[in-house]
């Protein structure tokens, strides 16, 4: 199962992502490429994979990726190598990602759960990233000019979750995680072979 989460920029996925990993099992988590440079703290490989925007180029046009978007002037992308990985190992992947990316995936993967992390108001989303302190003042500008246009989307996904409280908004995350997985479309499987061990005739049993 792909698990689509899209927010503007300071909604608070990320921290709701790390929550819901650590409680949910089965999940794995799809680290995009990006040409923007690393923050304070992050971490090549585990955060990003940092690259050049000649290397993103060249893992573009080489059909590498599921989709990419240019996002507040940085090139982000899911590369199939990650989501094949998660697939051999039977895990369902999280794919934090724009809303642009969330349309390319879903014109791709029709069955993908899409999510859209709501933030409570516009002063909420200024102050996490003021306070966050991760980009520069011009930076942080445009991803709040951005992010009106980005919630103006939410039609598009599926489930919205209203972050204004991160341990119900964790709560509801997990819970549309586990109600998608109960699906009968994705129990096909289970059911055939919990049906395989009633007899034909019911009468043959006793
Ligand atoms: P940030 O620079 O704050 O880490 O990310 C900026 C935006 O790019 C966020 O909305 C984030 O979800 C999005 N993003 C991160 N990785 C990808 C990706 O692989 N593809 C797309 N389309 N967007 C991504």
């Amino acid at each position: 199962m792909l698990i689509v989460v899209s927010s503007p920029s300071g909604g608070g996925k990320g921290t709701l992502i790390q929550r819901v990993r650590r409680t949910v099992p089965g999940l794995s988590y799809s680290v995009s490429w990006t040409t923007r440079q690393p923050r304070p703290g992050e971490v090549e490989g585990r955060d990003y994979h940092f690259v050049s925007r000649e290397e993103f180029e060249r893992m573009r046009d080489s059909g590498g990726f599921l989709e990419w978007a240019l996002v507040h002037g940085n090139y982000y992308g899911t590369a199939w190598s990650e989501v094949e990985r998660a697939q051999r190992a039977g895990l369902d992947v999280i794919l934090e990602i724009d809303v642009q990316g969330a349309a390319n995936v879903r014109r791709l993967a029709s069955d993908a759960v899409t999510i859209f992390i709501l933030p409570p108001s516009f002063e909420v989303l200024r102050e996490r990233l003021t306070r966050r302190g991760s980009e520069a003042l011009p930076d942080l500008e445009l991803r709040l000019r951005n992010a009106r246009s980005e919630v103006e989307r939410y039609r598009e996904f599926e489930y919205i979750i209203l972050n204004d409280d991160v341990e119900r908004a964790a709560q509801q995350l997990a819970a549309v995680i586990y109600a998608e997985r109960a699906r009968r479309q994705r129990q096909e499987a289970i059911v055939t072979r919990v049906l395989a061990t009633f007899p034909p005739n019911a009468q043959e049993a006793f």
